[in-house]
């Protein structure tokens, strides 16, 4: 699986991504991450990449010509169904599911915009889909595509080790995780579930289950519908 990001902020990629389970399928090579800097394709002498909105207004707006010239870079080396996918507050919300399906992918583009956004044309032109990490505002797109990056790539067989199994996570199947605990067995008068200690795997696998519907209903009802 192949990421290409589309960005003014490499180096924050290049930072977040290199630590932890993400570091090391980047060194197994099961994963690659390519950021393209937009700011090396502005034709301006000192380098913008943003201008005043027309029709007035606050902030700044991407320019259209070095983000479609940073693109056409990579064009080439796209597969045939390489997404292009914007991150953007206004698109689809991100969820589990999503990350299921472009985890099937050989590739994708993520566009990160920044400031009050970039010229809609780009949208018109090169964007496939836009997604949103929530209802909130940020101010760039680098942050939710790192998060794209890591939902997707630990879903990507080999990423994860056995240990590390995604199957009962969260969110599978509808439901969140069972409570998880670690010695000691005794923490602040709080004590694991005896079940957890007995070695019972039947009864262990029982009593899961029944905590993960349990938490959903409590937690976050909406899941069960
Ligand atoms: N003016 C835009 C609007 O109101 O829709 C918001 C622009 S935001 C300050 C700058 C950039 O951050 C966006 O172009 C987008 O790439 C990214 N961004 C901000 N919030 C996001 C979110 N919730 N999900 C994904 N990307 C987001």
């Amino acid at each position: 699986m192949k990421f290409y990001i589309l960005t003014l902020f490499p180096e924050m990629i290049e930072a977040g991504m290199n630590h932890s389970i993400i570091k090391r399928a980047l060194e197994e090579g099961i994963i690659e991450i390519e950021t393209v800097n937009i700011r090396d394709f502005s034709k301006d002498k000192h380098k913008r990449v943003d201008d005043y909105p027309y029709g007035g207004g606050a902030g700044m707006v991407m320019q259209p010509q070095p983000i479609y010239d940073a693109y056409m870079s990579i064009k080439d080396r796209l597969s045939e169904n390489c997404p292009v996918i914007y991150m953007s507050p206004q698109g689809k919300i991100f969820d589990q599911k999503k990350a299921e399906g472009l985890s099937c992918l050989e590739d994708m583009v993520l566009l990160c915009g920044h400031y009050e956004g970039i010229d809609e044309r780009i949208i018109e032109e090169i964007v496939t889909e836009e997604i949103s990490i929530g209802n909130f505002v940020l101010t760039g797109g680098e942050l939710p595509a790192m998060a794209v990056i890591d939902a997707v790539s630990r879903l990507i067989p080999g990423v994860l080790n056995k240990e590390e199994s995604h199957m009962n996570e969260s969110f599978s199947d509808d439901l969140l995780e069972y409570p998880q605990y670690t010695r000691p067995p005794e923490f602040m008068g709080r004590r694991v579930p005896d079940i957890l200690l007995s070695g019972h795997h039947g009864n262990i696998e029982k009593w899961r289950k029944e905590q993960s519907l349990k938490r959903t209903k409590i937690k976050r009802p909406e899941l069960l519908k």
